[in-house]
């Protein structure tokens, strides 16, 4: 008999379980909604011809594979910090930043829940509620005490503003402020720069620290710049910041695990210690980090024509996003002109929030074969033209 027998059957992830109980239904009409990766109009995943372009350029000059040094690939690490500061940023010049590749988002993120559990310990981070659900594991397992400020308002299926300032304003003082740079997942609900402006003020106040979950740069506008707004802004208002970034959607490098973790501070002699002492946790989490999809971003934005292509690609799939997005909100007019159905055009980036109770997902399910997870969350990135009325039906049906 083995020494686990008492190890419990873990439940299924509440995001990556959905793929697992769609991939089971042999119905024609299923529809998976519930993980946030792309798909192109006939519902495959995409891989961005500017990435094949530049795996391409990479065989040619036959690079080897030789481990990357703890931080990561050099070129990777000043593109990811231009790509989020704007490239002649005061910070970059005056090497204030400290920029580690990691692992993806989550990499990211878990390496600076490590720093916060090693270097501000008792220190709680501040989730919005709701939040990607996977925050509260990277910091639970990191050791860190997380809590919540209110983020989603039922009643407008919008922001809850007033109940986010009050809870911020509440925190004790040098606490940490986890927020999404854009395209808040799961409600697709941003601050608006007014907004921004008055949370700022409440960190300075405060004293927090705003740790930004930058995951959807240029993929929820298109724009590399607009979808940088909130970390630029909050620089600028002379705050420091911590900011994990992701590959994964911008880029579509799912699985390359593409990313990096920045601390911009207020000098340079902070951010070399930082850096020296985050190396040393990364060294002990995964050594170092993968060099394949570090030497794809790089060469993407070290290429002008390449940059140029990506950024079209870009606004290609956030447009197509956008149209699928509309496409609905027309559709649920049609079944229904008496609800209001605004949040689904006003929400950004991929998710879109719909309101829907867990009975009434069950039914999207069940009755439908529509695949999304409990929280009511669907992706519109895994949405098509041809699907969106069998959808509106569906979720019309549901709330019925
Ligand atoms: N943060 C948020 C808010 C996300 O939505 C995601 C992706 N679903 C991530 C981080 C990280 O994703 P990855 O590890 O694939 O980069």
């Amino acid at each position: 008999e083995s020494r686990f027998t008492s190890v419990e059957q873990a439940p299924p992830d509440p995001i990556l379980g959905v793929s697992e109980a769609f991939k089971a239904d042999k119905s024609d009409l299923k529809l998976n909604l519930g993980v946030g990766a792309y798909r192109t109009e006939e519902l495959k995943p995409y891989v961005l011809d500017v990435v094949k372009k530049a795996e391409k350029a990479l065989l040619d000059k036959g690079e080897n594979k030789e481990y990357l040094p703890i931080e990561g690939l050099a070129s990777f690490r000043s593109a990811t910090a231009e790509l989020l500061l704007g490239p002649t940023h005061p910070a970059i010049k005056e090497k204030r930043i400290a920029t580690l590749q990691s692992l993806s988002g989550t990499g990211s993120l878990r390496l600076g829940a490590s720093f916060i559990a090693r270097f501000l310990p008792g220190t709680a981070v501040y989730l919005s509620n709701p939040t990607w659900g996977n925050h509260k594991n990277i910091l639970s397992d990191s050791g860190v005490e997380w809590k919540n400020y209110r983020y989603f308002d039922p009643e407008t299926v919008g922001l809850d503003f007033d109940g986010m300032m009050e809870d911020i304003k509440s925190a004790p003082d040098n606490s940490i402020i986890m927020l999404h740079g854009c395209a808040h997942n799961p409600t697709g609900i941003d601050p608006t720069e007014e907004q921004w402006a008055k949370i700022a003020d409440l960190c300075i106040e405060k004293n927090h620290l705003p740790f930004f979950d930058v995951a959807y740069q240029g993929f929820a506008s298109g724009s590399l710049d607009e979808d940088a707004y909130a970390p630029r802004y909050f620089l600028e208002r002379g705050l420091e910041i911590i900011a994990a970034q992701s590959y994964s959607k911008n880029l579509g490098l799912y699985g390359e695990r593409v990313g990096a973790l920045n601390f911009v501070l207020s000098d340079s002699n902070s951010a070399q210690r930082v850096m020296s002492q985050a190396k040393r946790l990364a060294r002990a989490l995964y050594s170092n980090p993968p060099v394949h999809g570090a030497r794809i971003a790089a060469e993407v934005v070290g290429q002008p024509d390449l940059f140029d292509e990506w950024r079209e690609e870009m606004q290609g799939m956030a447009g197509r996003i956008k149209t699928v997005r509309q496409k609905l909100y027309d559709e649920l007019v049609k079944l229904n002109g008496d609800k209001d159905w605004s949040f689904i055009t006003n929400q950004i980036g991929m998710f879109s929030f719909t309101g829907l109770s867990p009975a009434q997902v069950e039914n999207m399910t069940k009755k439908h074969h529509v695949y999304m997870t409990k929280d009511g969350r669907i992706s519109m990135a895994g949405l098509n033209n041809a699907k969106t009325e069998y959808l509106a039906k569906a979720i019309d049906d549901s709330f019925r």
